[in-house]
């Protein structure tokens, strides 16, 4: 099977999803993200306007599908916080729009930060996050969440795999749970993203190879185990190429979906090359300078 790798891509007025298999399209990529509208806020379009019939003809034009796309939920989501009722339900009740529209647009998974408990404890947390997914969740539910796995910024949840498992046994309908790692968020949650398969056994034991929906695939500016959260454009961090490699082309995740979540460069994104270093399996040297 010929690996799926892709990027975020942008979903915006005029052409919506139009245009973000056409952004995915000229980065030579088979797999994408998209935010159904932007990231940082709850203003959304109508559906009708996203351009869904003439995105699924380009996509089948070119041998894809809607399988082979992630939706990721807004930031301003978050269902850990324990101290804002408002805040909390305002994620769930804006969640539950973003799956509508993930079902609409006919794909199949939607990653979400699990959340931050803001200063309270991991428990207090993953309580909160587990009685809000318990009333997104329904038991015939056809869209997965797929839980990502976070730096551990700030009192982010979702930094260890036991956390992850934590959420996972306490939701009723956990069927529709998947996980997404990302591996410049692993790597600064002290992670050792270099021996992968050790990483994997570990994954395996706690939560389960099967619950990998996707991966996000970044370096990272920061040492392991920063809990810092800054993505780095892939051979220029301090993960490298060598390691990024080695998880893309690691033969237990190839029915994985792999996506960069890399910075542009100034105005230019990055991921035609990345993707055509990955697929040469060389680093080639992008940006010219020095690493
Ligand atoms: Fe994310
Ligand atoms: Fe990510
Ligand atoms: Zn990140």
């Amino acid at each position: 099977m010929e690996m799926k790798i892709g990027s975020h891509v942008g979903n915006k007025a005029p052409e919506y999803l139009l245009g973000s298999v056409k952004e995915m399209l000229s980065y030579k990529a088979n797999a994408m993200m998209v935010y159904t509208g932007a990231p940082q806020n709850t203003k959304r379009v109508d559906i009708d306007k996203l351009m869904i019939a003439e995105a699924t003809s380009l996509l089948s034009e070119n041998g894809l599908s809607w399988n082979d796309v992630i939706v990721h939920a807004p930031y301003i989501i978050n269902l850990g916080n324990v101290h804002s009722d408002s805040i909390y339900q305002l994620g769930i009740d804006f969640l539950t729009k973003e799956i509508e529209r993930t079902k609409v647009i006919g794909a199949k998974v939607i990653v979400l930060h699990p959340g931050s408990s803001v200063q309270a404890t991991s428990e207090q947390g993953i309580e909160r996050i587990v009685s809000g997914l318990n009333q997104i969740l329904h038991e015939d539910e056809g869209v997965y969440i797929a839980l990502e796995t976070m730096a551990g910024k700030g009192s982010e949840v979702g930094r260890t795999l036991e956390e992850i498992r934590a959420i996972i046994d306490g939701v009723t309908h956990n069927q529709w749970l998947k996980v997404c790692l990302d591996t410049c968020h692993l790597h600064d949650a002290g992670f050792d993203v270099g021996d992968f398969d050790a990483f994997l056994d570990e994954f395996d034991a706690i939560i389960g190879l099967e619950r990998i929906a996707c991966i996000h695939v970044n370096d990272s500016k920061n040492v392991c185990g920063a809990h810092k959260d800054r993505h780095e454009n892939i051979g220029y961090g301090h993960i490298g190429f060598e390691k990024l490699n080695a998880i893309v082309h690691n033969p237990r995740l190839e029915q994985v979906i792999k996506i960069l979540e890399t910075p542009y460069m100034g105005e230019n994104a990055p991921y035609a090359y990345e993707i055509e270093n990955f697929r040469n399996q060389e680093f080639k040297d992008f940006k010219g300078e020095e690493c």
